[in-house]
């Protein structure tokens, strides 16, 4: 193992033991910036709160671009026992953005000692998992500070061959939207409904017709999930509740089709409640937008996946995923691809979000010699 490889990992153990929450990222891009200056990179920090940006410019070349990581962990209680593991109650590293930090700034090392022409940009991001981050950057100016042709992103993915790249030109990853229906009725003694007015019968109905949007309202050729997650009641065991609270989630390919799926979710709210003499009323939430890989960076990243991997290793046109990603804001504003990274496809291969999840350390090694693959197949 090399000097790097165990840096990497010691970063990557010490980042997973100290997880924060998006927009508290304050300790790990402390560590993030510290190690970018150790490495004698151009560090600049605090951008949309806690994001952190390193420069390094090589040649004469004035191209650049951005190669982004995500900081932030989850509100999950960490199950597995690795001697690494979280010292904070309730947040965890589920998702691995802790390796794709260490990751980066393996890249980063890696970087200062090669020669390429042009400028890349380390774009460490806050709050990705809330779907806030990218934006608090952009707003902030990343993009006029450092302005870059293109960005690209990388995610760690149980259930893939360790190893292997997936990607896919155009959209690969779904919108998310959240929904809250409140239904308002009149609870009683459940020996007297009818001096009620029941909120459960009226949020059951509406339950069961939200199934009808995908598979009456939708053409066959419109692709699109809804799925309600959650039945809140104040009710008890002999008490006809009053208030019924409905949540869940929905995905999209299409703007077209996420609005007529809100609208339809509002009519049926609305006729149901009225129908049951109860009132209903729907909040409804864009979270994430649809991730559109760009088609010359997807081939880039493609060409460097190879270049890391192998052809046999690396998939160009993987199916879309019905996840969401908030590397997609900045897609919207610069072009550029994000990839999938296999971490494995065996039994003791926790999915992301689990609370037994832990990254797997082979893939820093690998999504750094791609970061660096990509820097020197595009800034020649
Ligand atoms: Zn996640
Ligand atoms: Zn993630």
């Amino acid at each position: 193992m090399t000097k790097l490889d165990k840096d990497m990992r010691s970063w990557r153990h010490d980042i997973h033991k100290h997880p924060e929450l998006g927009f508290d990222e304050k300790r790990t891009a402390d560590k993030v910036a510290s190690i970018l200056k150790d490495l004698g990179v151009e560090t600049h920090e605090n951008i949309g709160t806690t994001g952190v940006v390193g420069v390094i410019g090589k040649g004469s070349s004035n191209r650049a671009i951005g190669l982004r990581a995500d900081m932030d962990a989850l509100p999950i209680q960490e199950m597995g026992e690795v001697d690494y593991k979280s010292v904070h109650d309730g947040v965890f590293h589920g998702c691995g953005h802790d390796g794709h930090t260490s990751m980066l700034l393996g890249a980063a090392a890696k970087l200062k000692e090669i020669d390429f022409n042009g400028t890349v940009y380390l774009v460490f991001q806050p709050s990705e998992e809330n779907g806030l981050g990218a934006l608090a950057m952009m707003e902030d100016g990343l993009l006029e500070r450092f302005p870059m042709e293109a960005i690209y992103g990388l995610h760690n993915m149980p259930g893939i061959k360790q190893g292997q790249f997936s990607v896919k030109s155009g959209q690969m990853m779904t919108s998310e939207d959240i929904f809250v229906i409140d239904i308002v009725g009149k609870g009683g003694h459940a020996s007297m409904p009818h001096m009620t007015r029941d909120p459960m019968v009226a949020g059951a109905e509406i339950v069961t017709a939200l199934q009808s949007i995908v598979s009456r309202s939708l053409g066959p050729e419109e692709w699109g999930v809804v799925s309600v997650t959650e039945f809140i009641t104040d009710g008890a065991r002999n008490i006809i509740p009053s208030n019924v609270t409905i949540k869940g989630d929905v995905r999209a390919l299409d703007p077209t089709v996420q609005k007529k799926i809100e609208q339809r979710m509002r009519e049926i709210v609305d006729g149901v409640s009225k129908s049951h003499k109860v009132a209903g009323t729907v909040g409804y939430n864009h979270e994430f937008i649809v991730l559109d890989n760009s088609e010359s960076e997807t081939t880039a990243a493609i060409e460097a996946a190879k270049m890391t991997v192998g052809e046999a290793m690396v998939d160009g046109t993987c199916e879309t995923c019905a996840c969401s990603e908030d590397f997609a804001q900045f897609l919207k504003q610069v072009p550029g691809c994000f990839i999938l990274l296999g971490a494995g496809d065996g039994d003791n291969s926790p999915p992301l979000h689990n609370p037994y999840y832990d990254y797997n350390d082979e893939l820093l090694e690998i999504g750094s010699d791609y970061w660096v693959n990509l820097v020197k197949s595009q800034l020649i």
